[in-house]
């Protein structure tokens, strides 16, 4: 059907006013007026059902988030130059939830922050330069980020000192090998290539989803082998929880915990203050030891008031509301009815994710895996037609990603089946 006519004028003004690089989703874009739980609400009063967005993590307009924000703004929002009790607590409940020797954080205000000051440490750490990630990771914004962010595409350069890794897709490993061998002489050739231009390692940098790559949760357990080797060239293993962090994986808190490896930094953000800007970046003490006495790193907003107490509302809630169980409970069974409904199409070459994180695979053929984005693209606008709101992945735009707010409950879980249904028979 035509867009309502409010929305064709804002649209309009939009394209006016706004700079470039925006972009909306759908075919036929959105607005939102309220939203609770996974749920969001347009001018007509129509409800939707967000199975995308990983930021409000506890639900669109949480009480008690929406509680402690506002009372925390009508008292006072103050920074970390002041003696501040609540961020102190924060801190301490936060680093409660990492393994032993993970016991410092330091606050940022986006996922983009977070991994240019891992980044800035782990090079004053390291002495090296050398960056590893993966082929079509997205880490973030900052000219030294997207310098090792590939899927901004060519018109953001990569950096001379950046190499690029395959992602742990099982069926890249050849007959005879494992996943974990294969990860190891990846990164141990990367490695290599760094040293013969003059590169030592600083880091390797991986989301523990590979969300923009394309979503690969499982197996688990190649880490080990990997981080073995970025150690013995000097570098440090960055783990990116920005994506994979704060339980979307459903059977741990961090993504890492799934592979028993202990990461030396930790980032993190998106659902850390279910919408408030909010990152951080959580390490050994001694990789940042030298930095700390040479550098002065004072963030404006970084850890002001308002969003520590947003942060600490949302493990309140993790607590209270049994978040990281529901999130396996629901998690399965989506997955399982995106597996019974897709199993028999020619189209779909995989069902994968973990918890409430999901990747669909479309192919053109199960044989080539030749992406097809135009019937992903499809589908992704048949259900938003269908008011249930997903996107797409990798570089290809072929894997529908689907990540909903983890308030997401089983009769979301039903009725995302039911939609999903409707548009598979059409299209899968
Ligand atoms: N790392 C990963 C894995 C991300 O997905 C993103 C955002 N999509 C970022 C970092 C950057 O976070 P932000 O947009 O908050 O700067």
């Amino acid at each position: 059907g035509a867009l309502p006519e409010h929305l064709q004028e804002t649209i309009r003004r939009r394209n006016e006013v706004l700079g470039p690089g925006y972009t909306l989703i759908y075919r036929e874009p959105v607005e939102f007026v309220s939203g609770h739980g996974a749920h969001l609400v347009d001018r007509e009063g129509n409800d939707y059902l967000d199975a995308y967005n990983n930021v409000p993590c506890v639900g669109h307009a949480h009480p008690r988030v929406v509680e402690a924000v506002s009372r925390q703004m009508a008292a006072v929002n103050t920074n970390t130059r002041y003696v501040q009790e609540a961020l102190v607590g924060y801190a301490e409940r936060l680093l409660a939830t990492f393994p032993g020797g993970l016991s410092k954080v330091s606050l940022a205000c986006s996922g983009s922050e977070a991994n240019d000051l891992a980044m800035r440490v782990a090079r004053f750490h390291t002495g090296g330069e050398g960056i590893i990630v993966t082929r079509w990771a997205y880490h973030g914004l900052t000219r030294e980020v997207a310098s090792f962010s590939p899927s901004l595409g060519p018109g953001s350069p990569l950096g001379p000192n950046v190499r690029l890794i395959d992602p742990p897709d099982p069926r890249l490993v050849a007959p005879g090998s494992t996943l974990a061998e294969h990860m190891r002489l990846q990164v141990r050739g990367a490695i290599d290539d760094l040293e013969r231009h003059g590169y030592r390692l600083a880091a390797l940098v991986a989301d523990c989803a590979y969300s923009s790559d394309g979503i690969f949760t499982d197996p688990v357990g190649y880490m080990q082998a990997v981080v073995e080797e970025v150690h013995a060239a000097g570098g440090l293993y960055i783990a990116d929880e920005v994506q994979s962090g704060f339980a979307r994986l459903g059977d741990s808190m961090w993504g890492f915990s799934r592979h028993d490896v202990l990461p030396d930094i930790v980032t993190m953000g998106k659902p850390m203050g279910n919408g408030l800007p909010i990152s951080g970046v959580v390490f050994r003490p001694e990789v940042a030891e030298e930095f700390g006495r040479s550098v002065r790193y004072f963030n404006t907003f970084a850890g002001s008031s308002v969003p520590v107490v947003a942060a600490a509302a949302v493990l309140d809630v993790f607590d209270e509301e049994n978040v990281q169980q529901r999130v396996v409970e629901n998690g399965t069974a989506l997955r399982a009815g995106l597996e019974e409904l897709t199993q028999a199409s020619p189209y779909v070459a995989e069902v994968r994710g973990s918890g409430l994180y999901i990747g669909v695979e479309v192919v053109k053929d199960p044989e080539t895996l030749a992406p097809d984005r135009a019937r992903a693209e499809d589908i992704i606008n048949d259900l938003r037609d269908r008011r249930v709101l997903i996107s797409g992945t990798a570089k290809g735009a072929h894997v529908l990603k689907i990540r909903p707010p983890l308030a997401f409950s089983s009769a979301d879980v039903a009725r995302f089946l039911e939609a999903f249904a409707e548009v598979a028979k059409v299209r899968l």
